[in-house]
């Protein structure tokens, strides 16, 4: 019995953790389950689960109750508000399964050193992480040649820059392939989430940015590649569904049963083309804020979050989105990422000025 702490349980990938852990009886249960604001989503999950602990975000004095007694914290909060779980489960020595990717894009260097100072084992669930996972044998520390991320490249891959000025939310949160939560779509469609998993990819397998790239695949069925020295390449295939990996996090190297094999006759073909980075800026962006470190990356986080929240309410543009995170980037202060504290106070700049920017020009 494998005994999970779930943080962030109302969201996309909490309630997909929650049909895992429902799929598989005796064989995993609750120990805690916390989430932002839903009270009512709660009182039903704690109703069913009967874990020791549920409860909002706010109600917590001391993280370190929450992962007492759980095998695995499995940190599938949203947004920057998930680096303080992943931190606190670290330093707990636990294993993460490690669903939020801010705690690696904006304090992948913290988290890092806490990781191998406790001796906590990180277990990637984003797909692509987990498919160059699989294709590492479930090592992070095997050696490699480069890592290929795959693409789905958004619902707007072969739009013209004049087309992305009158996109609307609605449109951009019809994503081709993936069923995601609203923040993490319109992330997608800018190809912001892209960059993000290239600074995960970095932190998780000990890359050097130079070794790893993106390929548009509109297919999602390739969910990334590894390439070794010898020129031989590794791919992870399947359906876009996030119970694998969610499950996969929680059993391997053993695996489950799961609810669709790959069909490959009636998939035909798989496709793949480049990555067009000049028509989204938001890519290069996260990318060149990983490359310089310290808080840069989460002044950009803190920018997208604001920016894409004023996009969804029809408030800017499509493209506006990165014009922000560009002025934000343009107008804040870089410190190194020291502690907590440090990436807190870049958190709160860059918000203070991505807002700035939208509202008061
Ligand atoms: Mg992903």
């Amino acid at each position: 019995m494998t005994t999970i702490a779930l943080i962030g349980c109302t969201g996309s990938i909490g309630r997909q953790v929650c049909e895992v852990v429902r799929a598989h009886p005796g064989r995993f249960r609750f120990s805690a389950l916390v989430c932002e604001k839903n009270r009512t989503a709660l009182s039903a999950l704690a109703e069913e689960f009967r874990p020791a602990i549920a409860c909002c975000a706010g109600d917590i004095g001391d993280f370190t109750a929450i992962f007492e007694g759980c095998d695995v914290a499995f940190i599938a909060a949203g947004g920057f508000a998930g680096l303080s779980y992943t931190l606190a489960a670290a330093r707990a020595g636990k294993k993460i399964a490690l669903a939020n990717k801010e705690s690696l894009v904006c304090g992948g260097e913290l988290v890092m050193r806490e990781v191998k100072k406790s001796g906590s084992v990180l277990v990637p669930v984003d797909s692509e992480h987990s498919a160059l996972f699989q294709c590492l044998g479930f090592r992070r520390d095997a050696p490699f040649k480069k890592l290929v991320l795959t693409a789905s490249g958004g619902p707007f891959l072969h739009f013209s820059e004049e087309e992305l000025k009158h996109v609307t939310a609605a449109d951009a949160l019809r994503h081709p392939t993936w069923k995601m939560g609203a923040k993490i779509t319109v992330d997608s469609a800018t190809l912001l989430n892209k960059g993000y998993e290239i600074i995960e990819a970095k932190w998780l397998y000990g890359a050097d940015f130079s070794q790893i790239e993106a390929v548009v695949h509109p297919e999602s069925i390739v969910h990334s590649l590894v390439f070794f020295e010898d020129g031989a390449a590794m791919a992870q295939l399947g359906y876009p569904d996030m119970k694998v990996p969610i499950q996969l996090a929680l059993t391997y190297p053993e695996r489950l049963p799961c609810e669709r094999e790959l069909d490959l006759a009636s998939l035909g073909a798989l496709h793949f083309e480049r990555l067009p980075a000049e028509k989204f800026p938001c890519f290069s962006l996260a990318v060149e804020a990983g490359k310089e470190g310290g808080t840069a990356p989460t002044l950009l986080n803190g920018a997208a979050e604001i920016a894409v929240n004023a996009f969804l309410a029809g408030r800017i543009t499509f493209p506006q989105i990165a014009e922000t995170v560009q002025e934000t980037l343009a107008r804040s202060p870089r410190t190194p990422a020291e502690n907590f504290e440090a990436l807190q106070e870049a958190d709160l700049l860059a918000r203070r000025a991505a807002t700035g920017y939208i509202y008061d020009k």
